[in-house]
């Protein structure tokens, strides 16, 4: 972990206590916060020992390169794009980049990947019943999305998990900081603030340090903040950063796509947003919440009225590796279904929204 971070890491409000006793918190993950001291990408001003000119790797680096993984991640046809990137020049990043990643490029055995998993943290939800459906909670290298209708509780999840991404992994956390594009200006420092404070007993001011937030108002800039997001996260003095919200991912791109015929070049744009973050995810260890809207399904039968799918149909579904639908329930309680995970069955739970965030009914 860098000294970053060591600095800021988060502390008690009141006298100082072992973070491990500080709360009754689910310990889903016991393993040490310092464990994966190690990076998981090579940073891209590497290339600089393998022969690549500073300058090179600057222009790079404007473009949102941040790791010589990502040049491996992109097609040829995209690296050409890079401001002073000819042909010659793309191939000679390309041998250069082989020679820093080696082995990594390629396939590796199904037990190396194994190990690969086990850093995986799982950030918890703030109700053990619902860690329980997710398997743990909300899971880095990953990316899930959260769809519902208005005041499900969609972005007071984004809310209560800005607080527990930054606990200690032995209370369920991710031991790290949180990045935050708000499309919808929904986010309230206030909440998180009340959450940190009346649920975890932590300073809300450290907390809220932690946090880095962008207003995105068209989904271009939405874009550039993802892919500036890369640099930032590549650079070990920032972060680490376990968590990236983006409430809500469709919101613009229907706004900016709403004509008639601009249906494909919207899914396309999408396409290209999603699986950008699903590198992100993977290449830096970071859990990735989408929160997403619903539309009515013209295609359902209106026998049994209006049923309500997500937006972004099969780019979302092929993107996303976990789902959650939200619902209304009675009150406070909201029920939360699992409805597309890896490695998880389909299942519900219900919640209950309170001052200190997501919560168990019975708490
Ligand atoms: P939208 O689609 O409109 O963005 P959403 O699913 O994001 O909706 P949220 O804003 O997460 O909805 O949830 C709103 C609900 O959270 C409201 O029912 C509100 O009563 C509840 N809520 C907000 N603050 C608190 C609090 N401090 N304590 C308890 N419940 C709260
Ligand atoms: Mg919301």
């Amino acid at each position: 972990m860098s000294a970053a971070i060591k600095k800021e890491k988060v502390s008690r409000k009141a006298a100082p206590k072992e973070p491990e006793q500080a709360t009754a918190e689910p310990a889903v993950v016991s393993d040490d916060d310092e464990a994966d001291d190690a990076l998981s990408y090579d940073r891209i001003e590497l290339l600089q020992d393998v022969g690549i000119n500073a300058s090179d790797i600057a222009k790079l680096k404007e473009d949102g390169f941040a790791t010589v993984g990502q040049l491996f991640q992109v097609s040829m046809k995209r690296l050409l794009q890079v401001k002073g990137v000819s042909e010659a020049k793309a191939e000679k990043l390309i041998q250069a980049g082989r020679k820093i990643i080696g082995e990594k490029s390629g396939f590796i055995t199904a037990s190396s990947l194994l190990i690969k998993n086990k850093q995986k943290y799982f950030i918890t939800t703030g109700s053990k019943q619902f860690d329980m459906l997710l398997g743990g909670g909300i899971e880095t290298m990953s990316v899930t999305e959260v769809h519902g209708e208005f005041r499900t509780g969609k972005t007071q999840l984004c809310h209560t998990l800005c607080v527990t991404a930054q606990l200690p992994r032995s209370q369920g956390g991710g031991a790290g900081k949180v990045a935050m594009v708000d499309t919808e200006g929904s986010f309230r420092p206030q909440r998180v603030s009340e959450i940190a404070k009346t649920r975890y007993d932590l300073d809300p001011k450290e907390v809220l340090d932690n946090i880095i937030v962008a207003r995105a108002h068209s989904h271009d800039a939405q874009m550039d903040m993802v892919t500036q997001l890369g640099v930032l996260f590549a650079d070990p003095e920032r972060g680490p950063f376990r968590l990236l919200i983006i409430d809500s991912i469709t919101a613009l791109f229907r706004t900016d796509f709403s004509g008639r015929g601009e249906l494909s070049e919207r899914q396309q744009r999408l396409n290209v947003h999603l699986q950008r973050l699903v590198k992100h995810a993977e290449e830096f260890n970071i859990a990735v919440l989408v929160v997403n809207q619903v539309m009515a399904d013209p295609g359902a039968n209106a026998m049994f009225g209006p049923v309500l799918k997500p937006v972004g149909g099969h780019v979302i579904s092929h993107a996303c590796h976990t789902r959650i639908l939200m619902k209304k329930g009675r009150g406070d309680n909201r029920i939360c279904k699992v409805i597309d995970s890896p490695c998880m069955p389909e299942a519900e739970c219900t919640i209950q929204l309170t001052a200190g965030g997501i919560s168990d009914v019975d708490e």
